[in-house]
């Protein structure tokens, strides 16, 4: 019997026992294993095939994935749905496609021909193995799908877990994984957080988990029990930071229609946003202009997403209380928006010059609030950012170059946009991830093929060499030393 064959383990919270979705777990890790030892190496075609069967799933599914979002967030709008869970993912394995043989290839490494002789040196990507795949909610197939490209283009074999609050997701990813791939290749498992603990203490190849600092940690410390190499995709506070001059309609458009996408609800969206002190007014405005403009009746139409869960719209709508209980200015940006409880949508809120204890800026905001913090000097407004965790995004606007330049020297961050937000997590060319507490390691792009592969350093022996040099005795080794030095 194959390890689909039994009845799909149903979903739950962290009190349900996940006994069978654990032991299907186990059964999926080692029928890979047994896969990988048996087939070490897929050369070139084979790699492109499974990329390609993935591709394929995505786009032969297309209208179910839209409509399993739309079920688990309550309203999802299918053109995002599209572009972001579809075409992105699509996008991102052609441009793999188009370069794997290269990436393939041993990468030559200079040897020091005084020493060596005609020895050869390279570095090998070798397949790591069996690779795990950890998932948020908020984008459940490219968070998914998008890492397996590299995964797969690295040689590997993969099992993903999906999270428990995007029930319809995980069981349509399940599924159409299933029809395209043997288990023995790659393979989802669904369930609740028994099983998630369970798949962070297997000894993998490599782990890739995605989600917040928290549960980062505790990845970590299973993931050390075992040595198992981690990349961490994690999330925090990304920062806008508009230099003087930069209030401008398409910066500010630029910022409020990135809170658009998902609601906010997106690792690399802006979390606060920094303005001189002159324009927050200008600012307010404009994001007004937008919303008017642009996005009239926003949080009762099908470009709304909806919050994950009650419980996280009831965490935002604490965050605001709270802002608003300590006399914050708090700017609704639509003139009629309210929370539709049905399908969990929420409106866009300013909140101005916020007091520095507020949740509002501690936590993550993760859905439709953005804080406006007024600055008076550019460096005051560095230092504010500094004084936080490293941030996953960093966004300056202006059309300065050398305040730029400025900006982005004194910030450390684990990817950056100028005069744009987030779009640094959209290109298949660049490496994407954090830095400190937003996270560790890369994918996309070389920098994912990598991450995933061993990078095995080779050197093959030529002829005329002095390594004897390094063996007892050491007469050869002391002639040597004493020629280099002269
Ligand atoms: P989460 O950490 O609650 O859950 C993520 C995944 O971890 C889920 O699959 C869940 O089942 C699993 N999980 C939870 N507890 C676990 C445990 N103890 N052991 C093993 N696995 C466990 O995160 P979330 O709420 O789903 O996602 C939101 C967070 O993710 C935000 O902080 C956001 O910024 C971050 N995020 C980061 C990126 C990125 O690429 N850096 C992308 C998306 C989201």
């Amino acid at each position: 019997m194959s390890i689909l064959d039994k009845a799909p383990p149903s979903f739950g919270s962290a009190s349900t026992s996940d006994e069978a979705a654990i032991a299907e777990l186990h059964a999926a890790f080692a029928a890979q294993r047994a896969a990988f030892h048996a087939d070490r190496q897929p050369d070139l075609a084979e790699r492109k095939s499974r990329i390609g069967k993935l591709m394929g799933m995505l786009l032969g599914h297309r209208e179910q994935i839209s409509a399993a979002l739309s079920q688990d967030f309550g309203c999802h709008p299918v053109p995002a749905s599209d572009l972001i869970e579809v075409l992105g993912p699509v996008a991102r394995a052609n441009y793999v496609l188009e370069r794997l043989e290269e990436w393939m290839r041993p990468s030559p490494r200079d040897v020091d021909a005084a020493m060596l002789g005609t020895a050869q040196a390279y570095i090998q990507s070798q397949p790591k193995g069996v690779v795990g795949n950890i998932v948020p909610w908020n984008f459940p197939f490219d968070l998914s799908v998008g890492p397996m490209i590299e995964m797969l283009a690295a040689g590997n074999r993969v099992i993903v877990k999906p999270s428990e609050f995007t029930p319809a997701c995980a069981a349509l990813l399940r599924e159409m994984v299933a029809k395209t791939f043997e288990p023995t290749l790659v393979h989802v498992v669904v369930g609740g957080l028994d099983l998630a603990r369970a798949f962070s203490e297997l000894r993998w190849d490599h782990l890739l988990y995605t989600g917040s600092p928290n549960v980062g940690r505790q990845i970590m410390q299973a993931a050390a029990r075992n040595l198992t190499p981690v990349t961490l995709e994690l999330g925090g506070k990304c920062p806008a930071l508009l230099t003087p001059g930069s209030v401008t309609a398409a910066n500010v458009d630029s910022v409020i229609g990135t809170k658009t996408v998902k609601n906010g609800q997106m690792c690399i969206s802006v979390d606060y946003c920094l303005v001189p002190r002159a324009d927050v007014d200008h600012f307010v405005s404009l994001s007004k202009a937008f919303m008017a403009r642009v996005a009239e009746n926003y949080s009762q139409s099908e470009d709304c997403t909806g919050i994950i869960s009650e419980r996280h719209l009831d965490r935002l709508c604490d965050l605001l209380d709270e802002a608003r209980d300590r006399a914050s200015t708090i700017v609704p940006l639509e003139p009629n928006g309210a929370i539709d409880r049905q399908t969990r949508r929420m409106p866009i809120s300013l909140v101005i010059d916020p007091k520095a204890d507020l949740r509002i800026m501690q936590e993550e905001i993760f859905g439709p609030i953005l804080p406006v913090v007024p600055y008076d000097d550019l460096n005051e407004a560095v230092a504010m950012i500094n004084a936080s965790e490293r941030p996953l995004g960093l966004y300056v606007f202006g059309d300065d170059q050398a305040t730029i330049a400025h900006v982005l020297g004194q910030i450390t961050s684990g990817g950056a946009a100028v005069n744009t937000c987030a779009l640094q997590g959209a290109l298949p060319s660049l490496a994407f991830g954090g830095v400190g507490m937003s996270g560790m390691g890369r994918h996309h792009g070389i920098e994912g093929f990598r991450e995933f592969s061993n990078q095995r350093g080779v050197v093959v022996r030529g002829e005329g060499d002095h390594i004897d040099a390094f063996f007892a005795p050491y007469g050869k080794a002391a002639a040597l030393v004493q020629a280099a030095l002269g």
